[in-house]
């Protein structure tokens, strides 16, 4: 068995979302590498730092990516593995950027509870809390209001409703 520890700079960018992890940008890897019967099982986690805008007011951030992952690399055997021993190495660029990829936020927020941006004067919300007033809520939850107020009727109803039953008895 060896464990390696890289810090690489990314050959290229990963991932086309509003984030990306930056060609350039630093990934460190911690690496363990098995012989096994068949062929080497490599074992990584990777660390890097993704780039982009948030989602809901634009403003610039830094996420942090973590992804691990395990893979067999087949000595050549007839049998198809995807990944196979080429001569004496193994190519682990690939799997690395997938996993990275795929742990990008489809979404991504300078913070969960971001108000994004004010619709009339395309203000961030964050910097003037003073734009964000309770009726400028989502329009669609208005409909829900409605409902909200006559459920309280109805189970105010049912309420006296079995308080009566319970006095004819
Ligand atoms: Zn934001």
């Amino acid at each position: 068995m060896r464990e390696h520890r890289l810090v690489i700079a990314s050959p290229d960018t990963m991932g086309e979302g509003l984030v990306a992890v930056r060609e350039g940008s630093e990934l460190a890897i911690e690496l363990r590498l098995e012989s096994v019967h068949e062929g080497v099982l490599a074992t990584a986690e990777v660390d890097a730092v993704a780039e982009g805008e948030c989602g809901r007011c634009l403003t610039d951030i830094a996420l942090p990516v973590e992804v691990e992952f395990q893979e067999l690399f087949a000595y050549h055997s007839g049998e198809a593995f995807e990944y196979e021993v080429q001569d004496d190495h193994v190519d682990l660029e690939p799997l690395i950027r997938d996993a990275v990829v795929l742990a990008l936020p489809f979404q991504p927020v300078c913070r969960p509870d971001c108000p994004g941006l004010d619709p009339e004067t395309g203000l961030r919300l964050a910097d003037h809390p003073e734009l964000v007033t309770h009726e400028q809520g989502d329009p669609r939850w208005a409909a829900l209001a409605g409902f909200e107020a006559s459920e309280d009727e109805s189970t105010g109803a049912a309420a006296s409703a079995a308080h009566q039953q319970r006095e004819e008895r």
